[in-house]
């Protein structure tokens, strides 16, 4: 994913500068600060200040040792490695008692020539097929230079999706089907989020082929994870999803946390574009503030395991479950 719909570092730079100064001169505003140095975004509360509220319903440990066996080789489209974590994240969900675990496979031009690409889809029949869906990237983006193992962006959110899956696959007398897509293709080929040659789109490849092949997943709304599991853990207010999902997590958050663990608003291109383009209800549950400058992790070598907690897996994860009957009572009729 990436900030705002741009293509190059120098205008991301430049957006995310004149985003910043509009946040800051809101906050200005609103709380009366005294802009004196150093600029400084609204940020959510942090884990330990809302620990004693929560009750957790994941666990979080046994998400992490997903992520753990997702992170041992980069998940580049085309690679071995990314066949390897194919069957891993398979035989997590079955280990996790889900018994229809579906294969989406397609191959589409890229800008490195024809790539094999699989969506996984894990399903968890309710009484209608109308369903909600829970998403996460399994694939990492393609360094040249180093071995990119991809911990956050985005094995933490596969880890969670397989714990959620064991959960929800649990209980049975649900109305709504759960689907649950380890979407492949997120990333770009290129370095930058952007355009191929002739103009089609070099990012997203599997959430845009789910969308235009949904004849056997009548999804209803998307809840989608990515980057969920910075020690540090900001959830942002992402700006293009859906504002009703948005309000419905921010409420349940308060609810079982006592406030909002969402911090500062921001544009996210992401999975759920493709489907928000096919008017699907869609929130991205994202935290873009990774290292210590808000992005010094993310796309580098710096994306590794030691970085994330089992706690941040957890929180985000009793979030989802949370919120998930309220969002199907909303859009499963
Ligand atoms: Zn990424």
């Amino acid at each position: 994913m990436t900030e705002g719909s741009l293509v190059n570092d120098r205008s991301r730079s430049t957006m995310t500068s004149s985003r910043f100064h509009l946040s800051l001169s809101v906050a200005v505003l609103v709380f009366g600060l005294v802009a004196c140095g150093e600029e400084k975004k609204p940020l959510p509360p942090k884990v330990e200040e809302v620990e004693k509220e929560w009750k957790s319903t994941v666990d979080g440990e046994r998400a992490m040792q997903t992520v753990i066996r997702l992170c041992k080789e980069p998940r580049v489209p085309g690679t071995p490695g990314h066949v390897r974590a194919q069957q891993l994240i398979k035989a997590e969900l079955a280990a996790a008692g889900v018994t229809q675990i579906d294969d989406q496979p397609f191959e589409t031009k890229t800008p490195i020539g024809m790539v094999k690409f699989n969506n996984i889809i894990g399903v968890i029949p309710g009484k209608t097929k109308d369903g909600i869906a829970i998403g996460a990237h399994y694939d990492s983006k393609r360094f040249t230079d180093f071995p990119f193992v991809g911990a956050n962006d985005a094995a933490s959110a596969c880890g969670l999706l397989v714990e959620i899956g064991r959960q929800l696959a649990a209980k049975t007398d649900r109305k709504e089907t759960i689907y649950l897509i380890f979407i492949d293709g997120e990333e770009a080929f290129n370095e930058d989020w952007g355009s191929q040659e002739d103009g089609t789109e070099d990012h997203t490849y599997g959430s845009r082929h789910f969308v235009k092949n949904m004849e056997k997943y009548p999804v209803k709304a998307l809840v989608l994870l990515d980057m969920v599991g910075d020690k540090d853990l900001q959830l942002v207010r992402e700006t293009n999803s859906t504002p009703e999902l948005l309000a419905m997590f921010e409420a349940t958050s308060k609810e079982i946390y006592g406030k909002s663990i969402f911090g500062a608003r921001m544009d996210v291109q992401d999975d759920h574009i493709p489907f928000l383009r096919a008017e699907i209800p869609a929130i991205d549950l994202i935290d873009f503030h990774f290292g210590p400058d808000g992005k010094t992790h993310w796309h580098t070598k710096e994306d590794t395991l030691d970085k994330l907690s089992p706690k941040s897996l957890d929180r985000v994860g009793t979030l989802v479950l949370a919120t998930l009957p309220k969002v199907a009572a909303k859009y499963v009729k």
